[in-house]
């Protein structure tokens, strides 16, 4: 049984009464690249924010890397290893983008202080080889507001991957990007995975059929389901949380043709995220 980076024990996180989340039950391996997916509402956001700390839950417990995070504050649970990136970029736009990572690698090193205590050059070296990762090398020098939405994101993606995180909380990472900053983005995520553990939470889905490996979907602040994205998007339940009814069986057409039929808008209007 390979090692367990989160688990996630019957956790609910009731807000006056209101369970956002619901015994929710979820685990992934170290070294996995996870997405999460579910309708407006279902607890994505909330589900995130009892990783990071930032909401406690109600019951339940959290662990990461083993151990039980109710005790520790949002800033602590960072530095032991969760990087959260938004859904907007939280760059120094008047800074470049090699100045934006100097200053993530010096966090870094303020928090780790032992691991860090090498060089200045062997800093550089680290900065030069996100640059390169998150494709920036040549925009190394410019201010980051000169920057596009998509190399925006990717650069914050590499101020977070400076901080060296090992499980990565990516929130829609795609919303806003052209196709093609689509697709390198999920080269990027795709790239990282080989040496990160992650969390992506999107409803595009041509995105998400691009990075999947395992898809969890969340409905009413509980897993309705898990699989590969082909096994999730042929579940009925999951369909019929998607398109609102249940398919009458008069009409004949599996629910899988169905949801295909549906996927601009599972890709988009049905499964808006707030
Ligand atoms: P998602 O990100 O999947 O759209 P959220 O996690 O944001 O869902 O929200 C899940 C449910 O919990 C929603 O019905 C939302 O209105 C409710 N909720 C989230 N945060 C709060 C809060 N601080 N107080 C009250 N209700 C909340
Ligand atoms: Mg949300």
């Amino acid at each position: 049984m390979s090692a367990k980076i989160l688990v996630i024990d019957n956790i609910t996180v009731s807000f006056d009464g209101f369970k956002a989340l619901n015994n929710l039950n979820f685990s992934m391996d170290a070294g996995e690249l996870r997405v999460i997916i579910g309708p407006n509402g279902a607890g994505k956001t909330t589900f995130l924010d009892i990783i990071t700390g930032k909401t406690k839950p109600t019951e339940g417990q959290v662990l990461f890397k083993g151990r039980n995070l109710r005790s520790y504050s949002e800033h602590q649970i960072a530095q032991m290893g969760v990087g959260r990136k938004f859904q907007t970029p939280r760059v120094y736009l008047n800074l470049t983008p090699r100045e934006n990572l100097e200053l993530s690698c010096n966090h870094r090193k303020a928090v780790f202080p032992t691991l860090f205590s090498k060089t200045p050059s062997a800093e550089r070296r680290t900065v030069a080889g996100l640059l390169e990762t998150i494709g920036l090398i040549h925009k190394a020098d410019m201010k980051a507001n000169l920057l596009s939405h998509g190399e925006k994101q990717w650069l914050e993606i590499g101020m977070l991957v400076a901080q060296s995180p090992d499980l990565l909380l990516v929130d829609e990472p795609v919303a806003g990007l052209t196709d093609e900053e689509t697709m390198k983005t999920g080269e990027l995520l795709l790239s990282l995975a080989e040496s990160h553990s992650i969390i992506v939470i999107e409803h595009d889905m041509e995105f998400v059929r691009q990075i999947a490996r395992k898809v969890t979907v969340l409905h009413q602040g509980s897993v309705l389901c898990e699989g590969t994205i082909d096994e999730v998007q042929s579940n009925p339940r999951v369909i019929e949380v998607y398109l609102g009814q249940p398919h009458e069986a008069e009409d004949n057409i599996p629910v899988s043709a169905k949801l295909e039929e549906h996927k601009t808008s599972l890709s988009a209007e049905d499964i808006v995220t707030t």
